[in-house]
């Protein structure tokens, strides 16, 4: 039997051959990491950043990062910006309808919090009622933020164990 060399953490090379050895759970990640596709949905200023990440001169693609017109085919929601009670029952539904792993971002002052908003009328932080993974602080913040917080995103989920939900 040859002998296994490691060449990253949990990773290891069968010498003499192109072939690696890793976790299953590792290689999922790592390919979700490589491909986070965000739902196309934006509520106030800040989705005018998200948008901007998204173009040519951030260029969001070059991560694998592809927005999604349907919630079908998105696992990224990024709440961005000033979420209304009217508009909160909305955007569960959106978040309830993307297939699991699914994750989600609050993108600035706004979705964290409420911002300056402390009204009756705004809900005050989009954890109230979505499972937050990432926090963006700003109003609003620049693209290097929200490309910083997708980077958090990508380590929280190459921790992850055993998320598997397309076999469940
Ligand atoms: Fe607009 Fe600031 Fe709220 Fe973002 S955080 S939605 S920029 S008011």
């Amino acid at each position: 039997e040859k002998e296994t060399v490691e060449v990253a953490p949990d990773i290891r090379h069968i010498p003499g051959t192109p072939a690696f050895i890793t976790p299953v759970d590792k290689l999922i990640n790592w390919a979700r990491t490589g491909s986070l596709w965000p739902m196309t949905f934006g509520l106030a200023c800040c989705a005018i950043e998200m948008m901007a990440t998204g173009a040519s001169h951030h260029d969001l693609d070059r991560f694998g990062i592809i927005f999604r017109a349907s919630p079908r085919q998105a696992d990224v929601l990024i709440v961005a910006g000033t979420v209304t009670k009217k508009m909160a029952p909305i955007v569960r539904r959106v978040y309830d309808q993307m297939p699991e792993p699914r994750y989600v971002i609050a993108m600035g002052s706004c979705a964290c919090s409420g911002g300056v908003f402390r009204t009756y009328s705004t809900v005050q932080g989009c954890d109230e009622f979505l499972p937050v993974d990432v926090y963006i602080p700003g109003c609003p913040p620049r693209p290097e933020a929200l490309i910083y917080g997708l980077m958090k995103l990508q380590e929280k989920i190459r921790r992850e164990a055993g998320h598997w939900g397309f076999w469940r």
